[in-house]
């Protein structure tokens, strides 16, 4: 094919870039989580996986699977359609109320995606706002970006987490203006929060409408499991919410909660919505199994905050330069692409440990890192497990130990 070349090409400059991405062959095993096992070069081993957003292990949970097993045994493997063709599945109605109700919204849109709702949701929302501005986090997800990208409007983007820069791009877009403040409310490469009360407060004071992503927050955080905007009872001022069901509740799917027509619109005007097939119906009744299970128990939750906890102990015990958070992800720095990919290497061939290398253009070169998840299922013994192994691979290749780390945060 005389075309190839240009692929070629490409992916030449990706590997000269060193950010050419080699996919582990990993099969998860539901009965062992967090286990899976490792396939290359013809043979197979167990390895622990230390970076799964399953963060609860709701993909393997009883209620879920069998959620899943029965729906699908019961409406067969797929949805049949867009929703527009083929109705909207029993288990999807059911799936949306559930998530309208977590986010104490009037009404909710479930997506093939989480990447899917935010381009479906915020390009609808600002486009259909007159000559509208949207005033995006520095750190937003590629999917919200894509999202603004496709609405056409007026982008600034404020600093991360930065209320008082926010409230000058506010300020100066003046009152008449319409406004869209996006952001998320835990960011998953540096796992900070944002401070979403002083943002809806400034959105208040300044009328503008608020969109926040709560993905890795949502079966995570707040009482009931709805996210940060929930355990910070800011929940009520956030317009929309957006989240997934692919991370704390173990499936597949996004969604946004909001007012109704709001959502309708959505549900009306989005091509990413209307001209794809629903979500199957089995994925959707697996999904609200995981929504209702963590709205009744904390206790995974609870297990969840402590082995994180435990887990950031006994690595910055060990001098690994752990990059501080109040929250579940645990990154630790190496601050080289090359070390980073060879630490991750050296982890699942020699530990049996799988821990994926985080690299640019996902975080700004210098700050590269192993992302470690802990979840309820790493236990005290696995914990020290991961500890001892990361204490041998930073001696072995002469990484940044926490107390140099600290010296480069510094600078
Ligand atoms: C993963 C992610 C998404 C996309 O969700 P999926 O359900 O995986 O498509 C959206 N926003 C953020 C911040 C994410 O990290």
């Amino acid at each position: 094919m005389r075309y190839r070349q240009f692929f070629d090409d490409a992916l030449t400059r990706l590997r000269d870039e060193r950010r050419y991405r080699v996919f582990a062959h990993l099969e998860r095993d539901a009965a062992r989580f967090p286990l899976a096992t490792w396939h290359h070069d013809g043979g197979a081993v167990d390895v622990t996986v230390w970076c799964s957003n399953d963060y609860l292990g709701m993909g393997r949970h009883p209620a879920v699977v069998g959620a899943m097993r029965e729906a699908a045994a019961r409406y067969g493997a797929g949805a049949g359609g867009t929703r527009n063709i083929s109705g909207t599945s029993h288990p999807v109605v059911g799936l949306e109320a559930e998530l309208a109700d977590l986010h104490g919204k009037p009404a909710a849109l479930a997506f093939t995606s989480g990447w899917i709702s935010n381009l479906a949701a915020i390009s609808t929302i600002a486009g259909l706002l007159p000559d509208a501005l949207i005033l995006s986090d520095a750190a937003n997800h590629n999917s919200m970006i894509e999202g603004i990208r496709r609405s056409g409007c007026e982008k600034q983007v404020f600093r991360h987490n930065d209320t008082e820069h926010l409230e000058e791009l506010l300020r100066a877009a003046g009152p008449e203006r319409a406004k869209l403040v996006v952001f998320e409310s835990l960011y998953s490469m540096d796992g900070d929060i944002a401070p979403i009360g002083r943002i809806t407060d400034l959105a208040r004071r300044h009328d503008a409408m608020t969109y926040c992503d709560e993905v890795h927050a949502v079966g995570l955080y707040g009482p009931r499991g709805a996210g940060i905007a929930e355990r910070d009872g800011v929940m009520a001022e956030v317009d929309v919410i957006e989240g997934t069901l692919a991370k704390g509740f173990g499936t597949l799917g996004g969604y946004i909660a909001g007012d109704t027509a709001v959502i309708d619109a959505v549900r009306s005007y989005a091509p990413s919505f209307i001209f794809t097939t629903a979500l199957p119906p089995a994925v959707a009744a697996a999904a609200s199994a995981a929504v209702r299970h963590l709205k009744a128990s904390g206790e995974e939750r609870a297990r969840h905050q402590a082995r994180v906890a435990d887990t950031k102990a006994a690595l910055l015990a060990a001098g690994i330069p752990v990059m501080a958070n109040r929250s579940h992800i645990v990154p630790v720095f190496v601050g080289d692409a090359e070390a980073c990919k060879a630490a991750s290497d050296r982890l699942l061939e020699r530990h049996r440990i799988y821990i994926q290398p985080i690299n640019y253009p996902t975080v700004a070169r210098g700050t590269e890192r192993l992302r470690i998840t802990p979840t309820p299922f790493h236990d005290a013994a696995r914990i020290a497990e991961l500890t001892e192994a990361l204490r041998e691979v930073w001696r072995a290749l002469d990484l940044p130990t926490a107390s140099r780390y600290a010296a480069i945060a510094a600078e």
